[in-house]
């Protein structure tokens, strides 16, 4: 029971990493909202999860859960900012200036909204421990693909911001990068961008989304009560040559 009585939020738990990740907190005894668009109308899982409807970029949905929360629990201890959206593969050049907005403003925004809703409640416990879910496009250049490491490279510093600004009032902030994932997400894109990637990979495979999990799971918990500001990669080795 590494997250015992912890109050969490998972945002895009419907699914992929998301869903792995807001189950696994269940099993480890955490009292878990896990938002999601797919959610439309508040229940709970089989796994205990409580799921919640949320548009992570409207900051009218995460008013409406952080007062959820506050009224039942009285704060919160974990936020997982990982709902995310790739959109197209489009360079600076190419993009449609409405998808780059629409990008940024779920993958950018939402963790901003996200972080800007849960330390408030973080505060209230005096310690607390964000996990940001950015990418290895957040970390290395990947040609095209203009708005999503735009918006992957914010998520990467807007970390390190929190992880410095917050650090004296016990809260921890800290990001994560996977590589590629086995998930909805990358089950839609084309099959050769996914087997590039796999072949540029040391460990010669995808990773499964339990594996980021695991990993959430250690930034959320106790044991990583030493670790803020880092930048934790789950690539099966890719950005390591
Ligand atoms: P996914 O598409 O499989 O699942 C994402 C979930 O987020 C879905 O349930 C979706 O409904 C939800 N969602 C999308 N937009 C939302 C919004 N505005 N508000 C609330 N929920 C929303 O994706 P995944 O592969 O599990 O990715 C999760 C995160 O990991 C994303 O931030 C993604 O960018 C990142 N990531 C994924 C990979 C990969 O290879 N799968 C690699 C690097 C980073």
């Amino acid at each position: 029971m590494r997250l015992n009585n912890k109050i969490a939020i998972v945002t895009g738990a419907a699914a992929g990493i998301g869903a792995a990740a807001a189950r696994r907190f269940a099993r480890e005894g955490a009292v878990v909202y896990g938002g999601d668009l797919a959610y439309t109308e508040p229940g709970t899982d089989s796994e205990g999860v409580r799921t919640r409807p949320l548009d992570v970029s409207l900051l009218d949905d995460w008013a409406r859960l952080a007062e959820e929360i506050l009224t039942e629990h009285g704060g919160v201890d974990v936020l997982v900012n990982n709902a995310g959206v790739v959109g197209s593969y489009d360079s600076v050049t190419d993009v449609e200036i409405d998808h780059w907005h629409e990008i940024i403003a779920v993958n950018q925004h939402g963790v901003f909204y996200g972080m800007r809703s849960a330390i408030p409640l973080m505060r209230r416990r005096g310690s607390g421990s964000i996990v940001n879910i950015s990418s290895i496009w957040g970390l290395v250049g990947a040609a095209g693909v203009a708005a999503y490491q735009a918006s992957k490279g914010a998520v990467t510093l807007m970390t390190k911001n929190a992880a410095v600004t917050y650090a004296p009032e016990g809260i921890r902030v800290n990001s994560i990068h996977p590589g590629l994932i086995t998930t909805p997400m990358t089950d839609a894109q084309d099959p050769a961008i996914s087997q590039a990637l796999v072949d540029t990979t040391p460990l010669g495979r995808a990773g499964r989304a339990e594996e980021v999990a695991n990993a959430v799971l250690f930034l959320a918990s106790d044991e990583a009560s030493y670790i803020t500001g880092a930048q934790l990669v789950v690539d099966g080795g890719f950005t390591t040559p």
